[in-house]
C-alpha cells in the first residue's frame, strides 16, 4: 500500500497534488512519500516482532539523506557499500554501531573511515580482504568485527544482473569454503570474528530460494560454533521483492518472509541482522515527467516525455517494468492506446515502455512512473549533459525538495581544458 491516490481528479502523494509539486520544482522530479516509507518500515519491523533483529536499511536502494533520516528516525540502522553512503548515512543521522558496511571491493581507505565511524560490522568477501582489513585494523590500533559473507549457491530466481547467491557471481565466500576461511579469519590480529552474512539477490518474487540460503546458514553456524567460533550475528541480506505492476502471482508479504527467518534460523540466539532496500523504499517514490511530444510514427506512436535513461535506467539496464499513470485521472470512458513511451537520449535503450495502453495524452501533460523509489533516483547519471534531477518529499500538505535539481555549470565546473590542446 503506498499514498500515491487520486483525489478529485488528480494523482495526489499525500496531501499534495503531484501537478503542485512539478509546477513549483519543475520536471523531471522524484517524489517520496513520508508516510508510505514509515509504514513499510512498520510492516517490516512488526513482521519480526520478537526476534530483535537490527534492521539496517540497504542505502544503495535511495541514499538520498532525507530518506535515510526518516527510517533512521523509526529505528533503522543502514547497510551501507562505500565510503561514501557511510558519510550519507552517518549524515542523516544513523549512529555508527547501527551500521553494517558491506561490498565486495573495500579499499582501505573505506575500511579505516568504517572502523573510525565504530560500524557494528564490516562483512568480507574474500581472504585478500580479509587480511587487508586486519591490517588497517592493526594500524588503526582497533579489532575489526567481521562477519564473512557467504555465497549459499542458491538460484534466487530473480534477473539475472540482481542475483548474487550462485557460485558463479561475484559475491561472497564459497560455500564450501566458509569453514577453512572463518579459521584463517579468527587466526589473524586485526579480526574478531563475530558472524555470518549473505545476501543472494534482489527482488526476489519466491521464498524457497531464501529458506534453502537460510537452511545452509544455520548448518554453517552450528559447524562453527563446534569448531569454538563465538558466532552471535547473523546477517540475511535484504532481497524481498515488491509489486511493480506486472507480476503473475503476487509477491510474499513480510510476514510470510519473516516466518521463513523464524522457522530456519530463529532459534539460534544469534542477533539477526536484516537489510531490506527496494521494500521499504520502492514504492514509496514515483518520477514525474513532461510529455513533451507525441510523434505518430509509420507503425507506432511515441509519446516523448522530458524524462530519459539517465534519470531511470531500470527499464533500460533490466527490461523492469514501470506502471505509468497520467496525473490527471483519466474520464472512465477514455480509450487506451496502445504507445512507446520514450526519452530524448539518442539511444534506443532510452524506451520506458513498449505497446503500453495508456489514455490519451498531449504535449504538456504530466505522466508519473510508480515504483520509483529504489534504484532509480541513485542511479541517475548526466548522461547527454543532462543536469541529475530534483527529488522531493512529502509529508501530509507539506513538500519540500531534498536534492536540488543539478545546473549545467554543475557539469561544466569541473571540466577543464588544458592550455595545450
Ligand atoms: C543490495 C543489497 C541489499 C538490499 O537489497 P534489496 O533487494 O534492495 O532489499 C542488502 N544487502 C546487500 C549486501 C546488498 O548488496
Amino acid at each position: 500500500m503506498d499514498h500515491f491516490t487520486y483525489r478529485h481528479g488528480q494523482l495526489h502523494a499525500e496531501d499534495v497534488a503531484i501537478a503542485d509539486i512539478a509546477g513549483a520544482v519543475g520536471t523531471p522530479v522524484y517524489i517520496y512519500s513520508r508516510a508510505t516509507l514509515e509504514r513499510h518500515y512498520q510492516v517490516f519491523s512488526r513482521a519480526f516482532t520478537g526476534l530483535d533483529p537490527l534492521i539496517c536499511y540497504a542505502v544503495k536502494a535511495n541514499a538520498n539523506i532525507a530518506v535515510i533520516h526518516t527510517l533512521a528516525s523509526l529505528g533503522a540502522g543502514a547497510d551501507v557499500v562505500s565510503g561514501g553512503e557511510l558519510r550519507s548515512a552517518l549524515a542523516a543521522g544513523v549512529p555508527g554501531d547501527r551500521i553494517v558496511f558491506s561490498g565486495i571491493g573495500k579499499t582501505e581507505d573505506e575500511m579505516a573511515m568504517a572502523l573510525q565511524a565504530g560500524v557494528c560490522q564490516v562483512n568480507v568477501e574474500s581472504v585478500p580482504e580479509l587480511e587487508a582489513l586486519s591490517d588497517v585494523a592493526s594500524r588503526l590500533g582497533r579489532v575489526a568485527s567481521t562477519a564473512i559473507r557467504v555465497n549459499p549457491d542458491v538460484d534466487a530466481n530473480t534477473h539475472a544482473k540482481i542475483t548474487t547467491g550462485r557460485r558463479e557471481n561475484k559475491f561472497g565466500i564459497e560455500w564450501t569454503a566458509a569453514h577453512a576461511v572463518c579459521a584463517a579469519a579468527a587466526a589473524l590480529p586485526g579480526i574478531e570474528l563475530c558472524g555470518i552474512a549473505c545476501h543472494i539477490g534482489s527482488q526476489l518474487t519466491g521464498l524457497e530460494p531464501f529458506r534453502q540460503a537460510f537452511l545452509r546458514l544455520r548448518d554453517l553456524v552450528l559447524m562453527l560454533r563446534a569448531d569454538g567460533h563465538h558466532i552471535r550475528t547473523l546477517d540475511l541480506g535484504g532481497g524481498l521483492g515488491i509489486p511493480y505492476g506486472d507480476e503473475v502471482e503476487p509477491v510474499p508479504h513480510p510476514d510470510a518472509y519473516a516466518g521463513i527467518v523464524r522457522e530456519t534460523v530463529g532459534r539460534l540466539g544469534c542477533r539477526l541482522i536484516l537489510e531490506p532496500g527496494r521494500l521499504l523504499v520502492g514504492n514509496a517514490g514515483v518520477l514525474v515527467t513532461r510529455v513533451l511530444y507525441v510523434k505518430e510514427g509509420a507503425t507506432r506512436t511515441f509519446v516523448i516525455v522530458d524524462a530519459a535513461m539517465n534519470d531511470l535506467i531500470r527499464p533500460a539496464l533490466y527490461g523492469a517494468f514501470h506502471a505509468i499513470v497520467p496525473a490527471t485521472e483519466p474520464a472512465g470512458d477514455a480509450e487506451p492506446r496502445l504507445v512507446d513511451v520514450v526519452g530524448p537520449i539518442c539511444e534506443s535503450g532510452d524506451t520506458f515502455a513498449r505497446d503500453r495502453p495508456l489514455p490519451p495524452v498531449g504535449a504538456g501533460d504530466l505522466l508519473v512512473f510508480r515504483t520509483a523509489g529504489a534504484y532509480a533516483a541513485v542511479m541517475a547519471s548526466t548522461y547527454n549533459a543532462r543536469p541529475l534531477v530534483a527529488e522531493t518529499m512529502v509529508n501530509g500538505a507539506r513538500f519540500a525538495v531534498v536534492r536540488d535539481r543539478g545546473t549545467i555549470d554543475d557539469l561544466l565546473v569541473r571540466q577543464h581544458v588544458p592550455t595545450w590542446t
